[in-house]
């Protein structure tokens, strides 16, 4: 028997990006396709549900062309999807809506209402998703007040995935992952909540059959598998979420391992074998199998910072990088390294776009704290970049709480390229920090999971087989010490700072 193959469908908020791996985990070939963000009103942020479908299917399609496998080759299927999209669609399966992504916030003043008047703690406790104008919960109750005549006309309100598997197999399913990202999903019995059902005004008529992660569809529409180059009998597998399938696709699913993702964004997940809720409030927890659960915070200021740091303060760095053919944000960590750890006292808050973990508020605000004329622009560098490491360690600190101690952290995303800011992190988490080869995670870890799934992998553990490391961090203990210190002020300034 020659090679054989696997496909990890990532449907993202920008793209959808399809990897051909080999089973053992190599990546042969990799498309993604974009598409618009429709944002008409600040506040809305949407997709075209047909223009993903079609990201979907031709991204598949343009894999199997330039990978040029024998499709019997080819295993499994398998998909990840970004959480908390919510399309209505009428009985013909026809969108009423477009996709509203997690992004909209249409549905803020709903989501306080269901804080202060619909017990929305408990609902947090039994559903694992922080009550956020992004939750599918929040955006029901809006759309039953705001917009109740499409409310009423809705035969079923689904996801984005579910959406896609409707059209390739004819049948509403989702996957308790991609249910547990709804406010709508008990995690802790595995079904729809009916508490939250009723606070959203609907009965689970309305929603999609629930399957679990592994669970397999066959019986692919001929016309889309031809399009696709697939054989019609290929097993689809549901799938999971983005979040949870890249801790899997970077190996953070051993007890004590915290993955820690700074892009635009950033987050901090580990897995739990039982679901885990924060008395707080301040970490969710989605579904990954029915003994893995991953729990952890989003931030929304991640390398966004830095990027703001480079085109408000960087523009020299800027034209000099390009004339010496070299990344500006290279440039500019040099920059900051002249300075010493704790950058002379000055503290970043970076809540530049309000913050979700650790404080849930999207009014917070930045600020820099403790300046003084002794400080210079590489300051103001590093202590931005010191801040979203310090914010992220905020998190980390709420997720001890509930795991204890963590054994080490697997760190991701495009921060990892400044060494700089990868030893920081070891500086101010005091843990070893080692980068995996995160070569589209969530695609990886969706092809694990389908591998899974058919019976080809005896567990989700092969993924340790697969994933290799580039770089390790040990942490520097005068450095931690300083950060320790700072931590502490940088917690008290924010508290002082949040009611202002
Ligand atoms: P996305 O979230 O869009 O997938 P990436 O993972 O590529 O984004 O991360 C983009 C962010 O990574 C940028 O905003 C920037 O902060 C950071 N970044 C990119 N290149 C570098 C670099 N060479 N050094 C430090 N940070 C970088």
């Amino acid at each position: 028997m020659g090679q054989a193959y696997m496909i990890g469908t990532d449907i993202g908020t920008t793209s959808t990006k399809s990897v051909l791996f080999t089973t053992d985990g190599k990546l042969k070939a990799v498309h993604h396709i974009e598409y618009p963000l429709y944002s008409p009103t600040p506040a809305t942020a949407e997709q075209d549900p047909e223009e993903i479908f079609a990201a979907v299917v031709g991204s598949i399609k343009q894999v199997m062309l330039e990978s040029g496998v024998d499709p019997a080759q080819v295993k499994c299927v398998s998909f990840s999807s970004a959480m908390h999209s919510l399309i209505a669609v009428d009985g013909t399966g026809k969108p009423l809506t477009r996709c509203i992504t997690w992004a909209d916030s249409r549905s803020a003043r709903w989501a306080d209402i269901i804080k202060s008047e619909h017990d929305g703690h408990e609902i947090y406790l039994r559903t694992g998703t922080p009550i956020h104008p992004m939750s599918p919960l929040a955006k029901l109750l809006w759309l039953r007040n705001e917009e109740s005549g499409l409310f009423g006309k809705a035969d079923k309100f689904i996801s984005i995935k579910e959406f896609v598997f409707h059209k390739l197999f004819g049948e509403y399913v989702v996957d308790h992952s991609i249910a547990s990202a709804t406010g709508l999903f008990n995690i802790h019995e595995l079904d729809w909540d009916a508490g939250a059902l009723k606070v959203a005004g609907i009965d689970p008529s309305k929603l999609s059959r629930l399957v679990p992660t592994r669970h397999i569809m066959t019986g692919l529409d001929e016309t889309w598998a031809e399009h696709m180059g697939l054989p019609a009998a290929i097993p689809f597998v549901v799938g999971a979420n983005d979040g949870v399938l890249s801790n899997l696709g970077v190996n953070a699913i051993e007890p004590g391992v915290v993955a820690v993702t700074i892009g635009t964004s950033g987050a901090i997940r580990t897995v739990t074998d039982k679901p885990r809720v924060d008395p707080k409030g301040r970490i969710f927890c989605y579904v990954l199998t029915e003994d893995m659960y991953v729990i952890g915070g989003p931030v929304n200021n991640g390398g966004m910072i830095f990027r703001w740091i480079r085109d408000q303060l960087g523009a020299s760095e800027k034209e000099t990088a390009q004339r010496i053919g070299r990344d500006p944000y290279d440039l500019l960590s040099d920059i900051a390294a002249r300075v010493k750890p704790g950058s002379d006292g000055l503290i970043f808050h970076p809540f530049l776009s309000g913050e979700r973990a650790p404080l849930w508020d999207s009014n917070a605000r930045g600020s820099y704290f403790g300046l003084g004329l002794h400080h210079k622009k590489e300051h103001l560098i590093r202590a931005a970049m010191e801040g979203v490491i310090l914010n992220l360690y905020t998190v980390f600190l709420a997720l001890q709480e509930l795991i204890g101690e963590p054994g080490k952290i697997q760190a991701t995303g495009g921060f990892a390229r400044s060494e700089l800011w990868r030893q920081m992190m070891a500086d101010i988490f005091n843990q070893e920090v080692h980068v995996p080869e995160s070569v589209e995670s969530s695609c990886l870890g969706a092809a694990i999971l389908g591998l899974y799934a058919i019976g080809e992998a005896d567990s989700l553990g092969v993924v340790s087989e697969m994933v290799g490391g580039t770089y390790r961090h040990e942490p520097i203990p005068r450095h931690t010490e300083i950060y320790q210190e700072l931590t502490r002020i940088y917690i008290r300034v924010s508290r002082l700072l949040q009611d202002e």
